[in-house]
């Protein structure tokens, strides 16, 4: 069981109205980011107690002099990963989205208002922006953790407030789902974060049987399973989604859960990461994930809005060319001046990178050097996959009532997903 953060710098209000929710990890001082490569659990980062939720489980931690930063500073939470993207042959072949717009006439309805075709994903989710966003709305059956964090497009906030619905109306008496993080107003870095920069990511709460609450672990047998499940399953089926981000000691049960109910074991072991098959699943593990899953949607008309618009926007400087930045390790007797001549930049610059208060570089700590002049990636047309939608459930005659939880006698009985 984590605790909840000792003592904080910069509590913040939206810290204090997390505490008031029992979040384990109030986004206080929003601090240094690595820039890991993707899916590559990092132990170096599982360091506070608190924010460890996000970062260590199953993961030998290190020892916090490794990794406490100066104080302030926070880890990053791994959700930086990136799963492979469909190929542009197994991609939907759904006719783009704005294709019988001309870009000169997309640029004159933008001129007029930015928001005039929807919102748009800038870019990765990794590094990216959001732009005529739609924040997450006050709804009543979830409770926005911070609200000024709980920026999405259009479709994001839609498909989300679908699945949770699509919760509410199958569970009678279903408590309200926590959202976490989506993205700030105008998508950007948002500490501790590596993704949720571009409107498509979402943190979201684990229904649980016991203490239901912001944050909470899990993996220790609380995790209410039809809720979750059926959460998930109308994610999947029912929304664009890239990847879910889920503890594998949660996807076991939840996998467990699905056979025993009568789902597809096919379709089960395509879309499950654990004890799967599926060379391209969507709910993977990444540490830090029994406290909350981590969704990323595709947004078909917000990604491609945003690549037909990228030109305008970074004429109109609502979009800034993005900064690449190489990642440095550091090794022994390097200092933040040695890597500000090695790289040519200042030592403001690397400061400002990993929002760092001093002077102070940490052995074996990565690092984010911008490489300022590297140029504009635009971005590419995203091949949004297929859903892939499981086949109906069999009866499920082998469910082992004493496996049952609560909300399971209402799975029948309710209307078919
Ligand atoms: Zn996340």
């Amino acid at each position: 069981m984590r605790g909840i953060r000792s003592s904080h710098a910069l509590l913040s209000t939206l810290a204090l109205a997390c505490a008031m929710h029992g979040c384990a990890a109030p986004p206080a001082a929003r601090a240094p980011e690595t820039a890991p490569a993707p899916a590559a659990p990092r132990a170096s980062d599982a360091h506070d107690p608190a924010q460890a939720g996000d970062d260590c489980d199953d993961v030998p931690a290190a020892s916090p002099s490794d990794d406490e930063g100066p104080e302030g500073e926070q880890a990053t939470i791994d959700d930086g990963f990136e799963a492979p993207q469909a190929s542009a042959a197994a991609a939907s072949t759904a006719p783009a989205p704005f294709a019988d717009l001309t870009d000169a006439e997309i640029e004159a309805r933008l001129r007029s208002d930015v928001g005039a075709l929807g919102s748009m994903s800038v870019g990765r989710t990794n590094g990216g922006a959001l732009v005529a966003g739609v924040r997450m709305p006050e709804g009543a059956n979830w409770e926005v953790v911070h609200p000024a964090l709980a920026w999405g497009t259009r479709e994001t906030v839609d498909a989300l407030a679908h699945a949770i619905d699509a919760v509410a109306a199958r569970f009678p008496n279903t408590p309200k789902a926590f959202i976490g993080d989506i993205s700030a107003k105008n998508g950007g870095h948002l500490h501790p974060h590596i993704s949720h920069q571009s409107g498509r990511d979402v943190d979201l709460g684990y229904y649980l049987t016991d203490g239901h609450r912001w944050y909470a672990d899990a993996s220790g047998g609380s995790l209410d399973l039809p809720r979750t499940w059926h959460l998930v399953r109308t994610l999947i089926a029912e929304s664009d989604v890239d990847l879910i981000l889920v503890d594998r000691r949660i996807q076991r049960v939840l996998k467990a859960y699905a056979l025993e109910i009568g789902e597809d074991p096919a379709w089960l072991d395509d879309v499950f990461q654990v004890g799967g098959k599926s060379q391209r699943p969507i709910v993977f593990h990444v540490d830090g994930h029994a406290t909350h899953l981590h969704v990323r949607f595709f947004n078909p008309q917000a990604q491609e809005l945003g690549r037909r618009a990228y030109r305008f926007l970074l004429a109109r400087r609502i979009v800034t060319p993005p900064t690449l930045y190489v990642t440095h390790t550091v090794k022994p007797g390097e200092t933040l001046s040695h890597l500000a001549r090695r790289y040519k930049v200042t030592p403001e610059a690397i400061k400002k990178a990993n929002a760092l208060t001093k002077d102070v570089v940490r052995l074996n700590k990565p690092y984010k050097i911008p490489q300022p002049g590297s140029g504009i990636a635009m971005p590419t047309r995203a091949a949004i996959p297929a859903r892939r939608v499981p086949p109906a459930p069999k009866a499920a005659a082998a469910v082992n009532s004493s496996r049952r939880r609560a909300g399971d006698k209402c799975l029948r009985t309710g209307s078919k997903s």
